[in-house]
């Protein structure tokens, strides 16, 4: 995942914006002011472009402009309150390079910045907000995938069960929350106190095919201050919409037992009194479980006025189905490219090409998936206790000839 590769896939995903990630890891940092170069308006381009590394064929790297970069970080909080562990990860967006210096140098006497992955401070999340907001008041602070069991804002492990429980008098300073994998904006609307944060998401991509699985759609000015003014006013004619992941393939949607092969609605699990009908221990609670938790409307179709959100997926995914392949295979990706180089990036091929020009360039069944993706016409299969949930398009094995 270097600079050049995010790039190129960027561009392939057909996102113009990219967090940097990691700004705290020193050796990260030396290569974002190494490799990248300040763009204006507080964002950042490649410096000197290169061909992609990791099996990328050079036709898709990207030029200087295709492809912009913003200061990001996320950390890991544990620490203890109110007699309990708490563990929560946030994101840190920051407007410039003295800003990232300046935060670097106060949080490596806190923690440890050079370990593997994110650092891990002992410091509360609202000292921690202080310490920010008097560094620099324009930097963001987003708590990350605030739902999964561990290590998020409202986790059922070691969480809160409220935004200012966790951030106290710095609690007006957080103006957005990360909505994560295995949520989606419609299921953090049923909680009434949340009304006032904006919902972001992002990929969380842990290598570059996988991003813009979640992602941000803005019609803003392509500024650092644009894009943070975008988030703050939560107005639909300038943050258009999110991408989702149908939060049901998430690895903790459901409760249930994995070994045991059971999975419950958390309905069903609260008649049970959580516990497992086949073997008599206590449930694993999902996502789902926890919101039923804090929730305190129905489910209700998205309200006017609020960010839309699509759900897509993805592209990989979808060709894999109708090929009968795994999304990793060589046929697949075959697929994946002659399409992507027909029609531009993937996010135009899920949401915008008509189905005919999709039959023009790919298989019937593909374009038959895609289609199908688009209205909805999804079967899911929700995952729980760590399996992943899965998504049907097609009934049967698939009879797509192998190229
Ligand atoms: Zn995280
Ligand atoms: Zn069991």
């Amino acid at each position: 995942m270097t600079f050049d590769t995010l790039a190129a896939w960027a561009k392939i995903k057909g996102l113009a914006l990219l967090g940097t990630s990691d700004f705290t890891h020193p050796e990260w940092w030396h290569r974002i002011k190494r490799e990248l170069e300040p763009a204006g308006k507080g964002f950042f381009r490649l410096k000197k472009p290169k061909p992609p590394s990791g099996g990328l064929s050079r036709e898709f790297a990207a030029a200087s402009d295709d492809v912009h970069f913003l200061l990001s970080t996320e950390l890991s909080f544990i620490y203890a309150q109110k007699e309990k562990t708490r563990k929560i990860h946030l994101i840190l967006l920051a407007p410039d390079l003295q800003t990232a210096e300046k935060i670097n140098l106060r949080l490596g006497k806190i923690g440890n910045l050079r370990s593997d992955g994110r650092p891990i401070l002992g410091l509360d999340a609202a000292s921690f907000a202080r310490m920010i907001a008097d560094i620099n008041p324009r930097c963001l602070i987003v708590p990350a995938h605030i739902w999964t069991p561990w290590f998020s804002l409202f986790g059922s492990r070691s969480g809160f069960d409220a935004v200012e429980d966790c951030f106290e008098d710095m609690t007006p300073f957080i103006i957005a929350l990360e909505t994560g994998l295995s949520a989606d904006p419609r299921m953090i609307r049923r909680v009434s106190a949340l009304d006032r944060f904006a919902l972001i998401s992002n990929s969380d991509a842990h290598s570059p095919s996988k991003l813009g699985r979640e992602a941000n759609a803005f019609d803003a000015d392509f500024s650092y201050r644009g894009l943070i003014e975008a988030i703050r006013s939560r107005n639909p004619a300038k943050f258009l919409y999110t991408v989702e992941f149908y939060p049901e393939e998430g690895k903790y949607y459901a409760d249930g037992h994995r070994n045991c092969g059971i999975v419950l609605a958390p309905k069903e699990s609260r008649r049970k009194k959580n516990l497992c009908p086949a073997c008599g221990k206590t449930l694993t609670l999902g996502v789902r479980h926890r919101i039923e938790e804090l929730a305190d409307r129905p489910e209700r179709p998205v309200t006017e006025g609020r960010i839309p959100s699509l759900h897509l997926i993805p592209l990989d995914e979808i060709i894999g189905e109708a090929c009968g392949r795994s999304p990793a295979c060589r046929s697949v990706r075959g697929y994946y490219f002659r399409l992507i180089r027909e029609f531009g990036n993937e996010h135009r091929i899920l949401t915008e090409i008509p189905g005919g020009e999709l039959r023009r360039a790919a298989p019937e069944r593909i374009a038959l998936g895609v289609e199908r993706a688009r209205r909805g016409q999804v079967r899911v299969f929700p995952g729980y206790d760590g399996k992943y949930g899965q998504l049907r398009l097609f009934d049967g094995p698939s009879g797509l000839p192998v190229k």
